[in-house]
């Protein structure tokens, strides 16, 4: 078995043996093997070069293989790159602790680190209940969310994702049963109309007595269809969470370190929430490192509770190598004029992705600071548009009905430009391309 394993091409041996991200094992997708990255470049073994167009799923903004970046790992390792955190405490943490309350809502006073952003959720989720039960409201203990929404792929995370895209049905009872409000209807720049939020005002109205908050991930929804709302809505549940005793969650896990044109999305709307979380561009795409932040009066109210203690502990919490790593990605960020340089991306984006709205089969088109949508009416077929993305020397992972892009904020003007005007052809063959694979 072993020696007939090491003789398969690695490939195969991928293929066959490794789950990817959302693939079946009977079925897979093709993977592109990669040797190296460099800035917005991802090269490939077999030596072609792609435009970089997805920052690594949100994280890796400042681009791959950065050199203030790689120093800071290598300066952390010589010290240690990890050490448990229960009685011990290190500079990376503190130093990423106060970096971090510094740049998120003020109101915001309590850290807990974790290792991605599922096991944030999870944190934020728990950290709610024991905030209701430490007062004895023992039945607030369920969640509000809207439609749409994606949180991540734990237990509790995923009982938060829409229901249909997170195909709850599958699951059946062994997930917990949440309860869903529609997902924000009116768009970005669209005018406010307050029916928006009817329907979660009514819930609320209805149910507050069992439930503990309200999560939500502010102006984008991002891997649930990438959409973008009026940032009334986020002013209004504020005042309904505060009128009817709701905690509010924001997940501002992709949303996070400038990707939306603001450090943080919370700020289109200027409503500060309970619990944060935070993760993906948090170490500028190196490590894995979350975050759950929380205010001065929750924590407290925790830890007066039954159990004088919040409930978690993750082994990897606050990892040395992570917090450096962190630290200097957020430093680079924020000593730079990041704003003109999303206001930039944004502005390309716009003049790139516009004209595509007139082709029959696009739906819609939006780009909100560095994140560039196109929608199609019909789903896409990813094998053939993957491959032909990459012969077009790009890298896009479109899924569902969407083509979008949301590359690393150091990309250049010109490979920004290739990259959109690939990804612009493709759509415009999207048809011929899926027809020849079929
Ligand atoms: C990616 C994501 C998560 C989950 O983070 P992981 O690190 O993949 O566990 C949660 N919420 C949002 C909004 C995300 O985009």
């Amino acid at each position: 078995m072993a020696d007939s394993l090491i003789e398969l091409d690695d490939q195969t041996f991928d293929q066959q043996h490794i789950w990817h991200p959302y693939t079946s094992m009977t079925h897979p997708l093709p993977t592109f093997k990669v040797k190296r990255a460099q800035g917005a470049i991802i090269e490939l073994d077999d030596g072609r070069q792609l435009i970089d167009g997805m920052s690594s799923w949100w994280c890796a903004i400042h681009g791959y293989n950065h050199p203030e970046l790689n120093q800071a790992v290598t300066d952390q390792l010589q010290n240690m790159s990890h050490i448990m955190f229960g009685g011990f405490t290190h500079d990376p943490a503190i130093q990423l602790g106060k970096l971090l309350l510094k740049i998120t809502p003020p109101s915001l006073d309590k850290i807990f680190f974790s290792d991605s952003g599922s096991v944030a959720v999870e944190v934020a989720l728990k950290m709610a209940v024991q905030f209701w039960h430490a007062q004895g409201k023992v039945q607030k203990t369920n969640f509000v969310t809207p439609r749409s929404g994606y949180h991540g792929d734990t237990w509790n995370a995923m009982s938060v994702c829409d229901p249909v895209t997170g195909m709850h049905q599958i699951f059946g009872s062994s997930l917990p049963n949440r309860i869903f409000v529609p997902a924000p209807q009116v768009g970005f720049n669209e005018e406010w109309n307050q029916a928006d939020i009817a329907e979660l005002e009514k819930t609320l109205v209805e149910q507050h007595k069992s439930i503990a908050g309200l999560i939500l991930e502010p102006i984008v929804q991002g891997a649930g269809g990438m959409r973008f709302y009026h940032p009334e809505y986020l002013r209004q549940a504020k005042l309904l969470c505060e009128k009817y005793n709701i905690l509010l969650i924001f997940d501002e896990i992709a949303t996070g370190f400038g990707r939306t044109g603001k450090l943080f999305a919370w700020e289109w709307a200027g409503v500060e929430p309970d619990i944060m979380c935070i993760g993906k561009g948090l170490t500028g795409g190196y490590m894995t490192l979350s975050a759950a932040l929380t205010t001065k009066k929750v924590a407290e109210t925790i830890s007066q509770g039954e159990a004088g203690v919040f409930m978690h502990g993750p082994t990897f919490m606050a990892n040395p190598l992570a917090c450096a790593v962190a630290v200097k990605s957020t430093e680079l960020l924020i000593s730079q004029d990041w704003q003109a340089n999303i206001q930039r991306i944004q502005q390309q984006l716009f003049i790139h992705l516009q004209p595509l709205a007139q082709l029959e089969y696009v739906k819609d088109v939006r780009v909100l600071g560095a994140i560039g949508v196109v929608e199609l009416s019909f789903n896409v077929d990813m094998k053939p548009l993957q491959q032909e993305f990459v012969r077009r020397g790009i890298w896009i992972r479109p899924f569902g009905k969407l083509v979008y892009v949301m590359p690393p904020y150091i990309i250049s003007e010109q490979e920004l430009t290739t990259l959109l005007e690939q990804l612009a052809e493709v759509v415009k063959n999207i048809q011929n391309i899926q027809e020849q694979s079929a």
